[in-house]
């Protein structure tokens, strides 16, 4: 039977992460495109470059996209906008994965499925010309980023009853970024490392 794609990717982060990709070190492979992350990750291969429009890319399609063996994901929104503690970079840059911050960029518009392009630095290639020129994000700023994020996150809603919690996760009443899963499925403890636990789905 095949092994959920959400599945294996947990399995990644189990005992020690990847070497961190060298940025002085070019990346080269196919340029797969689709601004639905979820329906790209169905078709890409290990070694492709993957180019999402995915603001705040949560955790579980950065599982899914570090899953796939991509080498490099570009994406033309931010990664994270600073409105919640979004983990997905960092899960992304742990498995090994270069991300490149580039919003705005043309390349939806530039690039067809399947081109050949080069990734140097923050910058993306085809043929010898620069078409973006972004940024690399990097594990160690990621993980900063999100430690601030998740010490200024305040909250709103109302408190739910502990008599009578809601179906799947309890908190979804109050949380900014829930999900539908989170309406229906409550979530595991699971250890995120460093001396961090959380049960959400997005963590
Ligand atoms: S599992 Fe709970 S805390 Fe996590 S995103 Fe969903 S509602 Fe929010």
């Amino acid at each position: 039977m095949a092994t959920p794609v959400r599945s294996r990717a947990r399995g990644l982060f189990r005992g020690r992460p990847p070497a961190p990709p060298r940025p002085d070190v070019p990346i080269r492979g196919s340029a797969r495109l689709d601004r639905r992350t979820k329906e790209l990750v169905k078709r890409l291969v290990p070694g492709d470059v993957a180019i999402i429009d995915h603001a705040d890319l949560d955790r579980i399609a950065a599982e899914d996209l570090a899953a796939s063996g991509v080498r490099a994901v570009v994406n033309v929104a931010p990664f994270s906008t600073g409105r919640y503690p979004n983990a997905g970079p960092l899960v992304l840059a742990q498995a090994g994965v270069r991300l490149i911050d580039a919003p705005a960029a043309p390349l939806f518009e530039e690039l067809r499925d399947g081109d050949p392009v080069v990734i140097t630095g923050g910058e993306v290639h085809r043929n010898g010309t620069v078409l973006a020129a972004g940024r690399e994000l990097a594990a160690p700023e990621l993980a900063e980023q999100l430690e601030a994020q998740r010490e200024r996150v305040v909250l709103g809603g109302e408190v739910p009853s502990p008599l009578h919690p809601p179906q799947g996760c309890a908190f979804h009443p109050r949380c900014p970024i829930a999900v539908e899963e989170c309406h229906r499925i409550r979530p595991d403890l699971r250890d995120l490392g460093a001396g961090h636990e959380a049960a959400c789905h997005l963590a």
